[in-house]
């Protein structure tokens, strides 16, 4: 079995045998910092807590102070609200869902409109999900496997067809939710603690109006309910 050198930012190193995380590396420096880490950063790009290292690493492990966590975790969260919205509302046909400067969006293909009642159910449908600890994992999947299974998904075939490699990565969220995504995202949905749906838009696909009109959904996620309370009053 192949060992690998991690090496942390205060220039210490760790000989890690293969299948070993970023993760349990945080665990082996403190209890404290696994708990609140949120992503890692391995040889300068972010990458996924529960990812084993592929080789000798730099490791940075980030945490609730990090600027870049709370895109993450943002992010992290659109997936929630995607898997909520595909439980509740079968059919729906998923867009992109990245994080913003105050929260995130996701863009659904849906023939009824959304209701702000709707928002308010898939809210809970999230709360739910969330408190079941469902973890994110990434899968690769071959590029010509991936535009045979999404065939009659016009948006997920087009996002393949642009940007996937030879093989490209899906991430799973509990045993019923899949999106072809880069990543990365926490660990499990125990991370997003403090999170609400704010409004429904109108979005045409790439922000084009050539193309077909999608309904966006924008919430703001935070790391605690105290900041998500702060910003929900200033709004
Ligand atoms: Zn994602």
């Amino acid at each position: 079995m192949s060992v690998f050198t991690i090496t942390l930012p205060d220039g210490s190193h760790q000989s890690v045998p293969q299948g070993t995380r970023p993760l349990d590396v945080a665990k082996s420096i403190s209890p404290r910092l696994a708990n609140d880490a949120i992503v890692a950063r391995v040889n300068g790009d972010l990458f996924d807590l529960t990812r084993p290292f592929e080789g000798d690493a730099q490791l940075e492990i980030l945490t609730t102070k990090n600027p870049d966590a709370l895109n993450v975790y943002r992010h992290s969260t659109a997936h929630l609200l995607a898997a909520a919205v595909l439980e509740l509302y079968p059919g729906t046909q998923l867009g992109i869902g990245p994080p913003t400067e105050s929260g995130f969006y996701y863009d659904f293909q849906r023939d009824a409109k959304f209701t702000p009642e709707d928002l308010e159910r898939i809210e809970a449908r999230m709360r739910e999900l969330q408190a079941k600890n469902l973890p994110f994992e990434r899968k690769l999947t071959k590029k010509s496997d991936g535009l045979e299974k999404y065939k009659d998904d016009w948006m997920k075939r087009e996002l393949i067809e642009e940007r996937a490699g030879e093989v490209f990565t899906e991430y799973t969220l509990g045993p019923d939710f899949i999106d072809f995504c880069r990543g990365p995202h926490v660990p499990s949905t125990e991370k997003l603690k403090a999170f609400k749906l704010l409004s429904i838009a109108g979005a045409y696909w790439k922000g084009s109006e050539k193309n077909p009109q999608l309904q966006r959904i924008y919430g703001t996620a935070f790391f605690t309910p105290k900041e998500l309370q702060d910003y929900l009053n200033r709004l």
